[in-house]
């Protein structure tokens, strides 16, 4: 029977990536659900995909949708994502992240979705020691910033959904993603495009965080080998196995754009922020055989690549 898949979010970096992922893989019916905030772009869309605004935190109007065009599937990546600015004013993360995937939630059981992928984050686990320790599935949940607070709330959300309503569910849990169409607001395309200025980037308390750095593409194959192999209500994590320092990772992007060190800077720490990300995604690899497949080196030059041509042709 064919598919029809609700994208939410897909004018946002990782939906988008996920668009054009699919129209590689599948032929089933695609509708996007976004409202373009000031994170989306509508020309991140496919040209060819049918495209709906529509703001998730409106119930009405995401059960109109549901109702109209009947999905079987949901993958929800639409969200507030920055942490920066859940921390200056955390009232459109609520809005979005927890009443817009809950309103997505009952949409999908009034008409009997088959599967709710929820997309979601290691945030959520809190922060680890410099040590080996990495985050499972089973670690609790420790959200320290008002997004992982969101986010963590709207795992609960869909888990119940599943448990009290009986929606089929997954969850991806994934860690940091590179690659093209990230907001400039965050980390690699902002020291990508001040280094194309010769801006200095100031990295929170000198930038000794970690972060577990997974390209897009890989995100994207993990969330559709899930879905190919059938798995079902359960939650996995996706990581790239790749722990960088934030300081090393501007120091990289510099070197290969040659541009001096000198365009590092310093701020204080970010409140509440977290000191370092590690993702153990064995779960995944034994329930799928999906590893991530691209080296970061390779997929920081060819993201490095995409910046310098996007601001080449504005
Ligand atoms: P993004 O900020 O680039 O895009 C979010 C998209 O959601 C935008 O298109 C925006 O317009 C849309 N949106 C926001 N509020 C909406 C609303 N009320 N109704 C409809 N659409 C709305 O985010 P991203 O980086 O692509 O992240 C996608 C998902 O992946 C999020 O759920 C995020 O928490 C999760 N995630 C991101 C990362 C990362 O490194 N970027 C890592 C782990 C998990």
């Amino acid at each position: 029977m064919a598919e029809t898949i609700v994208v939410t979010g897909g004018a946002g970096f990782i939906g988008s990536n996920f668009l054009y992922f699919l129209k590689d893989v599948t032929d089933d019916r695609i509708v996007v659900l976004d409202n373009i905030t000031y994170a989306g772009r509508e020309d991140n869309i496919p040209r060819e995909t049918e495209f709906i605004w529509c703001d998730i935190s409106d119930a009405e109007h995401v059960d109109y949708i549901f109702k109209k065009i009947k999905p079987t599937k949901v993958f929800n990546f639409a969200a507030e994502s920055h942490v920066d600015n859940s921390i200056k004013d955390v009232t459109p993360f609520i809005t979005t992240n927890i009443i817009g995937t809950t309103n997505l939630l009952s949409s999908s059981v009034k008409v009997d979705v088959q599967k709710f992928h929820h997309v979601s984050t290691d945030e959520v686990y809190g922060s680890l020691d410099f040590d080996n320790s990495l985050f499972t599935e089973e670690t609790p949940y420790d959200p320290r910033n008002p997004y992982s607070a969101t986010k963590a709330s709207a795992e609960h959300m869909v888990k119940t959904w599943n448990n009290t309503y009986g929606l089929p569910y997954l969850i991806t849990s994934s860690s940091n993603n590179y690659g093209p169409k990230q907001h400039s607001e965050k980390l690699i395309p902002k020291i990508i495009n001040n280094a194309l200025s010769d801006k200095v980037t100031n990295m929170y308390g000198g930038g000794h965080q970690i972060r577990d750095w997974l390209h897009v593409y890989d995100h994207c194959k993990a969330i559709w080998t899930l879905d190919e192999q059938k798995v079902i209500n359960s939650k996995f994590n996706v990581g790239g196995g790749c722990e960088v320092p934030n300081i090393e990772i501007a120091k990289k992007i510099l070197n290969i754009m040659n541009k001096p060190c000198s365009l590092i800077g310093q701020s204080d720490e970010r409140p509440g922020q977290d000191q370092r990300y590690g993702t153990d995604f064995s779960k995944l690899t034994a329930a799928t055989g999906w590893t991530p497949s691209v080296n970061f080196e390779d997929g920081l030059k060819e993201t490095i690549e995409w910046y310098i041509d996007k601001s080449s042709s504005q």
